[in-house]
């Protein structure tokens, strides 16, 4: 079961219903009545069940815990512990997609798809729409209500990927971040997309990647190592500078600095990578730009380009600059 990042994730639309409503531009849509506060109801106002969220629009549905469509987004969801793999950290949380579960085991019994609620998360990613979230007294027990349910305000999804869940089979997984303006009458229809902020522990990575012969030698390469160098930078190349935005969101590329394949067999670790713009990778990889042990980075006319630009917490492995410098740039 592959791991997909958002990216990937989005290759995968045009199997599904959503292609031709992430076709238009945000702008094309108004913002549905029944998005954002619900006028009345304050972050943290307490619900005794189902119903009552109900009739108060907080959370319109009686039973699904997503509320929304692949075309307007998630208006909201109800995080209540109903699925194993839900991680709740007060601020933000690991939310698990609807559907392939045995209602009455409460196993997942089959893969989820990307359709009716976790596409409608996917639109909320991809238009950057917020989410009202509604903790019920059966979550973790450090964040959720003693009783009945409480509207914990409004978060958007920073990310979402598909992994195989405890029991087995593919689970979409979101993850949510409370907006700290959610107090406030503060519109959210269609910010630009954010970027993806990175924590302070990167990734393991993977010192030996698996390596497939097949016609050409593919590199099977550790996804998440490279989305963790790219937010590091918030996407910005590290040679200069440019962040490249797309409708779905900013590009990058993780450049790896010692390569990947035979005979070079470099790391697939952060510190073996590098965030760059398109550009710049193919020049990087080409040997027609290295960087030198202090950080400076020289062209194949020997012409400085300025410093790398570096991040305190991405730590660039200065030998394998050094195998780059001499291996691929032939340069001593
Ligand atoms: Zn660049």
């Amino acid at each position: 079961m592959p791991f997909l990042t958002s990216a990937e994730a989005m290759l995968l639309t045009d199997k599904v219903d959503l292609q031709r409503f992430w076709s238009g531009s945000p702008g094309t849509y108004s913002r549905p009545k029944d998005r954002g506060p619900v006028p009345g109801v304050p972050v943290g106002s307490l619900f005794s069940k189902r119903k009552a969220l109900h009739e108060a629009r907080v959370h319109r549905p009686l039973q699904a815990g997503i509320c929304g469509t692949a075309r307007d987004g998630a208006e909201s969801i109800v995080v209540s512990g109903g699925y194993t793999d839900d991680e709740d950290f007060g601020d933000w949380m690991i939310y698990t997609g609807q559907g392939g579960r045995d209602p009455e085991a409460g196993v997942q019994i089959r893969d989820q798809e990307l359709t009716l609620g976790n596409a409608a998360l996917v639109t909320s990613y991809v238009f950057g729409l917020s989410v009202r979230v509604i903790r019920g007294s059966a979550g973790d027990p450090n964040y959720s209500p003693t009783t009945g349910f409480r509207y914990d305000g409004l978060f958007e999804v920073e990310y979402f990927w598909s992994e195989a869940g405890r029991d087995g089979f593919r689970v979409w997984r979101y993850q949510l971040r409370r907006i700290p303006e959610s107090d406030a009458s503060f519109d959210l229809s269609f910010p630009p997309v954010q970027v993806i902020p990175a924590g302070p522990a990167h990734p393991d990575g993977n010192q030996a990647p698996d390596r497939r012969t097949t016609v050409t030698q593919r590199v099977v390469r550790s996804t998440p190592v490279a989305e963790w160098v790219k937010n590091a930078h918030s996407y910005k190349c590290q040679v200069c500078r440019e962040l490249l935005t797309t409708p779905r969101g900013p590009y990058a590329e993780a450049a790896h600095i010692q390569p990947l394949g035979k005979p070079h067999s470099g790391p697939d670790t952060v510190d073996n990578i590098l965030c760059l713009c398109a550009n710049h990778h193919v020049l990087f990889d080409a040997g027609a730009l290295w960087v030198t042990h202090d950080l400076m980075v020289v062209n194949h006319h020997g012409q400085k380009l300025g410093p790398l630009h570096t991040q305190d917490k991405h730590h660039v492995d200065l030998e394998r600059l050094s195998y780059h410098r001499a291996k691929i740039a032939k340069r001593a």
